[in-house]
């Protein structure tokens, strides 16, 4: 290809989703990934046995099924199957019950106890309207389409998960449940806005389900990869970006990469104030994954944890809350928060036959090199009598070699960057556009821009759409993309539209 319009740096979901955006406007775009296989965070790999296809890190979709820009996407007939199990998720207790998020809010209910009429009230308002509100939830702070709507879900979404889940509920089943959800923020329940996320991941729930991709995530990789493709776009795998002069003339570029990369191949290219922004751009907890092949599915003390390929182990609420405290002091908790996948149970494609796996993380300080393997099977088989009689072979992965797996897991944060108050609605900087850099033509694509981590390829979208309204112009020879010659602006700098007349 002759040089092209837009070189997209990084083949994650977000990346996938800018260069899908990019192309389908007409655009040329190259892809460039460092590493052998597409995908980021969605790839799919034999961890422990011949056979045994595990998720290296993202499993579970309901912000995939969610996403207003994935929804546009013909990715089914690029190869992706979506795979719901009859429960999105269980939540185990000490006595042998459990609560169940169910896709209906009836029966969700019939398992909380005294909360089955509170937990309908919370949800309801948000259930009903999922779709039409995940376009302002999965977007950047900029104008919503639904102001009203948004600013109710923002009021309650800004509360503290434990306060809010003290306030509606009364009894241990749905303030566990709720906590479980808010825990995916990795952050300590007690601060804001970790009640966002339980609202944000019970509602997807509901309203569209927790699935996984038939296969493995690789498939959601390879759907978003072939439908680029179809559309003209190039990706290039082994390719990785070391500076980003080596791009010197594109007009556009796109880093689906978190801040300290950044700094890496073009922190000589920043300004310094934008330079200054992005050092101090705070990473999260880190984790430490699990991967397992199993000679028969994980022995649940409750059978009602077999319905749901997403299990939460951790009991009630306060042990979820002080679990998810501990890597903020710098601890490793003693009874960690476990999230639990067992995707074999409802896809037979990832396993020979007999065989299962399982998935497991927890939360730890960013960067630790504790071995939480005891930790992590002590709480399963807390729920699981006999899960380590069933483990054939396991995979264990430290923060360390996570990101070693790729890079943008700077140590072993899956968020791209803490979702604390201020970088949910400001990532990666306190900027009008936080997509565009002050350099002309290079914007920030990755889960460190709004709306933040997980599978949506929003973050990617709207990097996309603040890059198509600059124009095509010719490249200078001195400088990374047209116009880069200039000295760079600081605030305010483009916001979507001030780089282009159109
Ligand atoms: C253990 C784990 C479990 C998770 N579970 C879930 C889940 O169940 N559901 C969910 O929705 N999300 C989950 N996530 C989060 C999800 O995977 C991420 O939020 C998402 O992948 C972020 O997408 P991205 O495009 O921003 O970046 P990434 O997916 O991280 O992609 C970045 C890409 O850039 C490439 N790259 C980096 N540096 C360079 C360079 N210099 N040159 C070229 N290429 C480069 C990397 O190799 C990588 O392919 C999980 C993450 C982990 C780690």
């Amino acid at each position: 290809m002759a040089r092209p319009d837009a070189v997209v740096v990084g083949s994650g979901p977000n990346g996938l989703s800018a260069a899908i955006a990019l192309a389908r406007a007409g655009r040329s775009v190259v892809v460039r990934e460092q590493a052998d296989v597409i995908g980021g965070g969605m790839r799919t790999e034999e961890l422990t046995l011949p056979g045994y296809m595990h998720d290296v890190c993202s499993t579970v979709h309901p912000l995939g099924v969610s996403s207003p820009f994935f929804r546009t996407l013909p990715l089914e007939e690029h190869g992706l199957e979506w795979v719901h199990s009859p429960a999105c998720l269980a939540h185990p207790f000490d006595d042998g019950s459990v609560a169940v998020l169910e896709r209906s809010m009836e029966e969700t209910g019939a398992t909380l106890g005294v909360d089955a009429k509170a937990w309908r009230k919370l949800f309801r308002p948000w259930v009903d309207r999922w779709l039409v509100l995940a376009e302002d939830v999965l977007g950047p702070l900029d104008f919503p389409d639904h102001p009203f709507l948004l600013a109710r879900f923002g009021l309650s979404g800004l509360q503290s998960a434990y306060g809010m889940a003290k306030r509606h509920f009364r009894g241990h089943q749905a303030r566990a449940l709720f906590a479980g959800n808010a825990a995916h923020s990795m952050v300590p329940l007690t601060e804001s806005p970790t009640a966002a996320f339980g609202l944000t991941l019970a509602a997807a729930g509901h309203a569209v389900g927790w699935p996984i991709a038939r296969g493995g995530s690789r498939n959601i990789a390879g759907a978003l990869a072939s439908y680029l493709r179809s559309l003209g776009g190039e990706i290039i795998t082994g390719a990785p970006v070391d500076n980003i002069d080596e791009l010197r003339g594109t007009p556009l570029i796109l880093l689906d990469l978190t801040p300290r990369q950044v700094l890496r191949i073009a922190g000589h290219r920043l300004p310094s104030r934008y330079r200054a922004a992005l050092e101090r751009y705070k990473y999260g907890a880190g984790s430490f994954k699990m991967d397992w092949a199993l000679k028969e599915p994980i022995p649940w003390r409750n059978p009602e944890c077999r319905r749901a390929a997403t299990v939460h182990l951790g009991g009630t609420m306060e042990e979820v809350a002080a679990s998810e405290h501990a890597p903020l002091k710098g601890r490793v908790p003693e009874k960690p928060f476990v999230l639990v996948v067992q995707p074999t149970l409802f896809d037979r494609t990832r396993a020979p036959a007999g065989g299962h796996i399982a998935w497991a993380y927890c939360h730890v300080p960013f960067g630790s090199d504790v071995d939480m393997t005891r930790a992590i099977e002590d709480q399963i088989e807390r729920f699981a009598p006999g899960f380590r009689d069933v483990v054939a072979a396991r995979s264990v992965m430290r923060p360390a070699d996570l990101e070693r797996h790729n890079p943008n897991l700077v140590g072993g944060d899956i968020s791209a960057g803490a979702m604390t108050l201020r970088q949910v609605f400001f990532r990666p900087a306190l900027r009008r556009n936080p997509y565009a850099t002050p350099v002309d033509g290079l914007y920030l694509c990755s889960a460190s821009t709004p709306p933040g981590g997980a599978v949506h390829g929003m973050c990617g979208y709207y990097s996309a759409r603040a890059a198509l309204r600059r124009p095509i112009t010719a490249p200078t020879d001195d400088g990374v993309a047209a116009g880069e010659g200039t000295p760079p602006t600081e605030e305010p700098h483009a916001g979507p539209g001030a780089a282009a007349p159109n």
